[in-house]
């Protein structure tokens, strides 16, 4: 295979990744652009095959071993990557994200020392003579970015999962004084080791820096807590996508150079939309912290003992009824719950009455950027009956009832009246607006970043405890 033929081949696959991106931001052509990544990714690695082909042919040795080890790395890698994805829960995937992203992170730094300790190998430099000065900068970013994805990430699944009792993976951020200048002094030791790195080549001052990026991965991700998990996981995305660009500098790699640069933007774009979505900075994310008092009040399990007006499925079904309009607003728990077949089911039975029913979604609804969106795709929800929050908040003093299904952090006016909440400033659905509110869960206990809301006390607001499923199940039965 000649190398315009691979550089030809990987432009297509660059092409696809691209496509790939474009289709996935509206759910409408989600299934072309996934289509197109495969697609991308498949051209990738047969071509990488043959290129590793070729180089080992011409070198006359080492062709069956090299193959070997990349065919059975990727039987390995693959079987154990569908194995996981087709039994993991939906609700279940940010942990999942979290978890590849701290193998893209760890991988980068294995290569980086597989090309530190022979240069040559990589055609860096003649056997016995020290890499260019450029190489060595690519190396130090690739392997520091690497160390920091992966630990960052294992906190971050830690965190997510919420099954692990160790206090480093607990949700509520772990915060102590001089948390910054200690990250900011450890930052700048590890930019020092890679310095020094960069004037000796030596193992050691390589070794220390990328002991302090690990480090420094777990506390920067320790102090994050409550809802700005969604950031997280978005800037983490985008670190993995630039240790791959750096580490495709050094391997002189376009394909890897290209997809790596496209992970780490969109990551980065993604980030600033969720923080932009949340009211937040960027750098007040990074800097950590936020809901310390959340995460306290959801570990002791406090939450208000003020009455709060409760009815059946019945009820909330005859309400539905006889409404003119209806504002569905999903939320984390309807995930849980897989509850979106029987919401179709009794969204049909309403339009089918003559309510006017629309679907309100919050950028950070669920556990993951687009939860709702695909949860309701699922379920064929018409895309032209699901708007997003700017979109809908306006109508909510028009609105006869909001029907909130499994959602309350998106839902806390506390985030607008209360300046003192940790979700202060964060923009919400307008729920509290509405005529009359239907709150379904199962209980009283808190959301993601463990705050009571308000909106459950009101007057206005009947909440129906119990399962989404067997909630709506029953809404349904009764609207027949
Ligand atoms: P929340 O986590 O705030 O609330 C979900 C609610 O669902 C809970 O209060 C729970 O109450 C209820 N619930 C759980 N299971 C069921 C069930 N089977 N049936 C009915 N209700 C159920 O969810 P929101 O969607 O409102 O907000 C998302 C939160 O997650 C935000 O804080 C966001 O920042 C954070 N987050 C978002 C990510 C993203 O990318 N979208 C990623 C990580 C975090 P009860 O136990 O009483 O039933």
């Amino acid at each position: 295979m000649s190398m315009s033929l691979v550089t030809l081949l990987y432009l297509l696959a660059s092409v696809c990744f691209i496509q790939a991106l474009k289709g996935l931001s509206n759910p409408r052509t989600a299934r072309f652009g996934n289509a197109f990544g495969m697609a991308g990714m498949l051209i990738a690695i047969l071509t990488t095959i043959a290129l590793i082909v070729r180089q080992a042919t011409a070198l006359g040795s080492g062709l069956a071993v090299g193959l070997g080890l990349l065919m059975g790395a990727l039987v390995i890698g693959g079987a154990i990557g569908a194995f996981v994805a087709a039994r993991v829960a939906m609700t279940r995937m940010p942990e999942l994200v979290a978890a590849m992203h701290s193998l893209i992170g760890l991988a980068a730094v294995c290569i980086a020392y597989a090309v530190v300790s022979e240069p040559s190998a990589f055609g860096l430099a003649p056997a016995g003579r020290e890499m260019p000065y450029g190489n060595r900068i690519e190396l130090f970013i690739g392997t520091f970015v690497g160390a920091i994805t992966f630990s960052g990430s294992v906190i971050a699944f830690g965190k997510l999962s919420g099954k692990y009792r160790f206090r480093l993976f607990q949700g509520a951020p772990v915060v102590y004084s001089g948390q910054h200048l200690i990250n900011l002094l450890l930052a700048i030791a590890m930019i020092g080791f890679g310095a020094m790195f960069f004037f000796t080549q030596a193992w050691l001052p390589f070794i220390v820096m990328t002991i302090i990026a690990f480090a420094l991965g777990v506390l920067i991700i320790i102090p994050i807590g409550g809802a700005d998990m969604p950031v997280v996981v978005s800037m983490l995305n985008s670190y993995s996508g630039w240790a791959a660009a750096g580490i495709g500098f050094s391997l002189n790699n376009p394909m890897l150079i290209i997809a790596g640069s496209l992970v780490g933007s969109s990551g980065a774009i993604l980030s600033y939309i969720m923080c932009r979505a949340m009211n937040r900075s960027f750098f007040s994310v990074i800097l950590g912290g936020f809901g310390a008092q959340a995460g306290e009040s959801a570990a002791s399990g406090a939450s208000e003992q003020r009455p709060v007006k409760a009815g059946s499925a019945d009820d909330a079904s005859f309400m539905l009824g006889n409404a003119e309009s209806v504002v569905i607003v999903p939320g984390y728990g309807l995930a849980v719950a897989r509850a979106q077949h029987a919401l179709k089911e009794l969204t049909d039975k309403l339009a089918g009455k003559g309510v006017d029913v629309k679907y309100a979604i919050h950028p950070v609804a669920g556990r993951m950027p687009g939860h709702m969106n695909v949860l309701l795709a699922e379920a064929e929800v018409p895309y032209d009956s699901v708007f997003e929050m700017e979109d809908i908040n306006g109508e909510f003093g028009q609105v006869d009832v909001v029907l909130v299904l499994g959602a309350n952090d998106v839902v806390n006016p506390a985030a607008k009246t209360d300046p003192k909440s940790p979700i202060a400033g964060m923009p919400i659905i307008d729920a509290y607006k509405a005529r009359t509110v239907i709150v379904n869960k199962r209980s009283m206990a808190a959301g993601y970043a463990g705050l009571d809301n308000d909106l459950f006390y009101m007057d206005k607001t009947m909440m129906v405890f119990g399962d989404a499923k067997k909630v709506i199940e029953d809404m349904v039965k009764a609207s027949s």
